[in-house]
C-alpha cells in the first residue's frame, strides 16, 4: 500500500512516469482494444478470459461500426490494418415498410470532418478484428495475456481492475452490483446471406411491425442479416433448412433483392435493455456489455461500449499525467459514462416502439417524419450526427 502511495505520489512530483497496473477481465472485442490501448500509455495490463487465442476470434458475427469508433481506431494505430477488412457504405437505406415510405441517408449528411472519411458507417467482421487485436496485445511488452482459464475478479494488487466479461457478467455479480433488465419480447437473428442485386455500398435498415431488420454490406454480394422479431419465430427460423429460410427472407426483403446463398448457420438470440445500478466499486469499473446493453437497430452496441474504452483511455491519460488521482478514476468513469449510456438506451427502445407497431396514431405521426426526413436534410445531419457520433455530441461540438 505504502509502495502504491509512493510510485503515484513521485510521479505527482514529474520524478516517475506513472505505470499503472490494470488487470481486465474479459477479452472480448471491448477488453482487448481497452488493454491495447492502456498498455499503449505504458501502463501494465494482464488480460484474462476463459476462452484460448484460437477460440477468441471465432464467433460468427460482423459489427456496423461508426465513426466514434473510426477515431478510436485511428487514434490506436489500428484502423490502416483494418482496411482491408472493413466494408463501407455510402447510403443508409430507411425503409418504413408499412407506410411503404423510405428515405436514405448519405455521406453529404455528416459532419464536415466525418464526411472527410468517404463513408457513412463501416462493417467488420469479428474475426480479422479479433486477431490483429491479439496480434498487437502479443508483441506488447506491457501485456501479460492470461487466456484458456478462469481468473479471479478480486482488486487485490491492482490499481484498477475492468470487468469487460460481458452481459453475464461474474465480476459484476461478484461485486456486488445489481442491474436493471427490460428483457424485449422480440429476439433477433443474425445470418450472413449472398444477395443479388444489392448496392454493395448501401445499408439497409427496414422497419417492420415485427421488428426492424438490418442488412449489412460485407463487400461484393455478401450481406449481414440482423432480423429482429419475436424470439420463438427467430428461434423458428434459424432452425429452417437454407432454402426454407432464404424463401422467408425474400418475402420480408425490399423488391429487388434476391437473397441466393445462406453463407453461415443463422443463430437467433434474447434481446435486452440492461443497466448496471452503478459501472465502478472501489477500484473497479465495468466497461463494454457487462455495464449495459441495448437493442441492435442503428448498430449502436459495440460502439457503445468503445466509447467506454475512450473515456477510460483519456482518464489514464489524465492519471498518467499526474492530473487526476488514480483513486478518482472509477468515480470520474462512471460519472462521464451515464448520460450517453441512458441516451442510446432509451433512443434505441424509443425508435424500436415508434416504428415497430401498426397503431393508427403512431402511423399518423410517421408519415409527416417520413416526409420531412426525406426532405429536411438538417433533420437527417442531427439524427445522424446523434447515431455516428454519439447523442451528446449533437449539443457539443465534436473533437476531432
Ligand atoms: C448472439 C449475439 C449476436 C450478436 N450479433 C451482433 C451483430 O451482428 N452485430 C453487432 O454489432 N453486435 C452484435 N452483438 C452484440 C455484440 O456482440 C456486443 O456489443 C459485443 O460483443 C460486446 O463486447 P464485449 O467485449 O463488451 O462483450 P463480449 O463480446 O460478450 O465479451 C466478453 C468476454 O468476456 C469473457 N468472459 C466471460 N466470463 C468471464 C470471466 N468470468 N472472466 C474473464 N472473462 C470472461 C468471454 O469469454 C468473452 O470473451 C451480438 C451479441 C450476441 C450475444
Amino acid at each position: 500500500m505504502v509502495d502504491h502511495l509512493n510510485r503515484f505520489h513521485s510521479a505527482a512530483k514529474g520524478s516517475l512516469p506513472v505505470d499503472i497496473r490494470v488487470k481486465i477481465l474479459g477479452a472480448g472485442p471491448t477488453g482487448t482494444l481497452l488493454a491495447l490501448a492502456l498498455a499503449r500509455l505504458g501502463n501494465s495490463v494482464t488480460l484474462c478470459d476463459p476462452l484460448t487465442v484460437e477460440e477468441l476470434p471465432a464467433r460468427s458475427r460482423a459489427y456496423a461500426l461508426t465513426h466514434s469508433s473510426r477515431r478510436l481506431l485511428q487514434s490506436l494505430d489500428l484502423w490502416a490494418s483494418l482496411i482491408p477488412h472493413l466494408a463501407p457504405f455510402t447510403r443508409l437505406r430507411l425503409d418504413d415498410q408499412e407506410l411503404n415510405r423510405h428515405t436514405y441517408f448519405e455521406v453529404d449528411d455528416l459532419s464536415s470532418q466525418n464526411q472527410l472519411h468517404g463513408a457513412v458507417g463501416w462493417i467488420l467482421d469479428h474475426r480479422p478484428l479479433m486477431e490483429l487485436l491479439i496480434d498487437r496485445l502479443q508483441t506488447s511488452p506491457k501485456v501479460l495475456l492470461n487466456l484458456g482459464r478462469f481468473d479471479d475478479h478480486h482488486l487485490d494488487g491492482h490499481d484498477l481492475v475492468v470487468a469487460a466479461d460481458g452481459p453475464r457478467s461474474l465480476t459484476r455479480q461478484a461485486w456486488g452490483i445489481n442491474t436493471w433488465n427490460h428483457p424485449y419480447q422480440n429476439g433477433c437473428l443474425t445470418a450472413k446471406v449472398l444477395l443479388r442485386g444489392a448496392d454493395p455500398l448501401m445499408a439497409y435498415e427496414l422497419f417492420r411491425a415485427e421488428g426492424p431488420l438490418a442488412v449489412l454490406p460485407m463487400g461484393g454480394e455478401v450481406f449481414q442479416m440482423v432480423w429482429s422479431g419475436p424470439l420463438r419465430r427467430c428461434q423458428e427460423r434459424a432452425g429452417l433448412s437454407p432454402s426454407c429460410f432464404l424463401d422467408h427472407l425474400a418475402a420480408v426483403l425490399p423488391d429487388g433483392l434476391q437473397p441466393d446463398v445462406l453463407l453461415d448457420r443463422p443463430a437467433a438470440f434474447p434481446l435486452q435493455l440492461a443497466f448496471a445500478f452503478r459501472l465502478q466499486r472501489g477500484r473497479g469499473v465495468l466497461v463494454g456489455e457487462s455495464g449495459h446493453r441495448c437493442h441492435p437497430v442503428g448498430g449502436q452496441g459495440l460502439n457503445l461500449c468503445w466509447r467506454d474504452v475512450s473515456t477510460l483511455m483519456n482518464l489514464v491519460k489524465n492519471v498518467d499525467e499526474g492530473k487526476l488521482p488514480v483513486e478518482k478514476l472509477p468515480q470520474v468513469y462512471a460519472r462521464k459514462r451515464i448520460f450517453d449510456l441512458v441516451l442510446v438506451g432509451l433512443f434505441t427502445d424509443l425508435i424500436v416502439r415508434f416504428f415497430s407497431s401498426r397503431n393508427i396514431l403512431l402511423l399518423m405521426v410517421r408519415l409527416p417524419l417520413m416526409f420531412l426526413l426525406a426532405r429536411l436534410s438538417l433533420l437527417r445531419q442531427l439524427l445522424l450526427k446523434a447515431m455516428t457520433d454519439g447523442p451528446i455530441t449533437v449539443i457539443r461540438l465534436l473533437p476531432e
